[in-house]
């Protein structure tokens, strides 16, 4: 079997296949090679199109789509993770559990606006962040827990 590449009067582009040179001449001499999307019978061979250019170097596709967005990292050392701790825990009101809801006066201006940490839920932290309220995750030291300024 041979695969021509055909096109039609109306510039279609469609793939005929056939037993051979000839097969395809006598088929389509006798105009039973029909374009599949029109039906016109006055197809003709096209060149290789497709093979054209192609040779050596892929060149990139269409500019890549913007890929998933990543969990952030930060290759500092933990010197400076336990300072930025210490910065928070020198400059948030420990408020413990009542966290959530301290968040949420804040972020309504129902008590002056503040840092602060304390204790929340994942489900909390989840509904925090659903309405526009930002909240970090912080990593604090065990040594540090408990502790109250
Ligand atoms: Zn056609």
């Amino acid at each position: 079997m041979i695969v021509f590449n055909l096109g039609c009067e109306n510039n279609h582009r469609f793939e005929g296949w056939f037993a051979s040179n000839e097969d395809f001449e006598r088929q389509s001499g006798s105009k039973l090679v029909t374009c599949p999307l029109c039906g016109n019978a006055n197809v003709s061979r096209l060149p290789h199109a497709p093979h054209i250019g192609t040779g050596g170097k892929q060149r990139p596709a269409s500019p890549a789509a913007p890929a998933q967005p990543q969990q952030q990292y930060a290759n500092v050392g933990k010197d400076i993770l336990a300072r930025m701790v210490e910065q928070v825990l020198e400059n948030t009101e420990d408020v413990g559990p009542a966290f959530p809801e301290e968040a949420r006066k804040i972020h309504y201006q129902e008590t002056p606006e503040r840092r602060i940490r304390g204790t929340a839920s994942r489900e909390e932290v989840e509904s925090l962040k659903e309405e526009g309220i930002e909240v970090v995750a912080l990593a604090i030291p065990a040594h540090r827990l408990g502790k109250t300024h």
